[in-house]
């Protein structure tokens, strides 16, 4: 069969089963399998593609067509431009949380220990180890699938595993293992968030990602809830916690739960879509 029939199949198939972007994704996957960028697959339209590939392609498009998502089915997603393997069990990196490390960048001069809570693939403190080289990142997650990835992130990203510790643990429940009862200039973390109405009303694609990683209570704000608990303890004098919300209610009720434990200093900043994306609190 040629390319171009390959691709026509491809995107009669996901058409059918009503994915929004058909071209798109026949793109992607094709690219994916023929290692080719997505414009060869229109400048070779009549290269022959093997039996294997097909069969590969074909596999990867009835994938898509029960919605799984992308990213999943050709295991990567870039972030920060750094390539971080994805996989089922794991929240796929948004852009969105870009803008936390943007706003690291901005408020941190050489954070000596840094601490990623609920890191699941590792893009938060991977990229963050790339920007502040001489700092020590912490990055922790309750799920061994999250761990097992953000290691294999780790190795294939940073090329070695010096200055960074991964985890298992609830919050804070396991981190003193790490920097003995030392404390961290920089507690950042995108926990899960998502309220049990909003939950509800999910895309059935995202609902593919683990509840885990994305449902944050009644309000979809518990996991603020635990970290504002024991922040003190983990934080220096001077330190900053950066934590990714949904929306800006949800950053007013953050701050309202930073301010319950005497934290007094905020910033609330935006995405690149300019929606309410986090709550910076700062210890001084
Ligand atoms: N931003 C994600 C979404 O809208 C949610 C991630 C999270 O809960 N931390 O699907």
């Amino acid at each position: 069969m040629k390319l171009f029939e390959v691709f026509k199949e491809a995107v009669k198939e996901l058409s059918k089963a009503g994915i929004t972007k058909p071209k798109t994704d026949a793109e992607i996957i094709i690219s994916h399998v023929l290692r080719i960028s997505r414009v060869d697959i229109y400048l070779n339209r009549n290269q022959d593609i093997s039996f294997e590939d097909i069969k590969t392609i074909m596999k990867m498009i009835e994938s898509r067509k029960k919605l799984t998502p992308i990213e999943y089915i050709i295991g990567y997603k870039y972030f920060w431009g750094l390539k971080f393997k994805v996989r089922e069990g794991v929240l796929i990196p948004r852009f969105d949380t870009e803008s936390l490390i943007e706003m690291a960048k901005k408020i941190c001069k050489n954070p000596k220990y840094i601490l990623d809570i609920g890191t699941g693939s590792g893009i938060i403190g991977i990229t963050l180890k790339k920007i502040f080289p001489n700092s020590y990142v912490v990055m922790s997650d309750i799920s061994d699938t999250a761990i097992d990835l953000c290691k294999e992130n780790i190795v294939n990203i940073l090329g070695n595993t010096d200055g960074v510790d991964v985890i298992k643990s609830d919050i804070f429940d396991n981190i003193w293992e790490c920097i003995g009862w030392g404390k961290f200039d920089l507690i950042i973390s995108n926990p899960p968030y998502i309220s049990l109405k909003d939950y509800d009303n999910l895309p059935e694609e995202v609902k593919k990602e683990p509840i885990s990683a994305l449902y944050g209570g009644v309000l979809g704000i518990d996991f603020y809830v635990k970290i504002a608990d024991k922040a003190n303890e983990f934080l220096t004098k001077e330190g900053k916690i950066i934590l990714e919300v949904g929306d800006e209610i949800q950053a007013k009720r953050v701050k309202k739960i930073f301010y319950l434990k005497n934290f007094r200093n905020f910033i609330t900043f935006r995405d690149i879509n300019q929606k309410v994306r986090g709550v910076v609190v700062i210890n001084y």
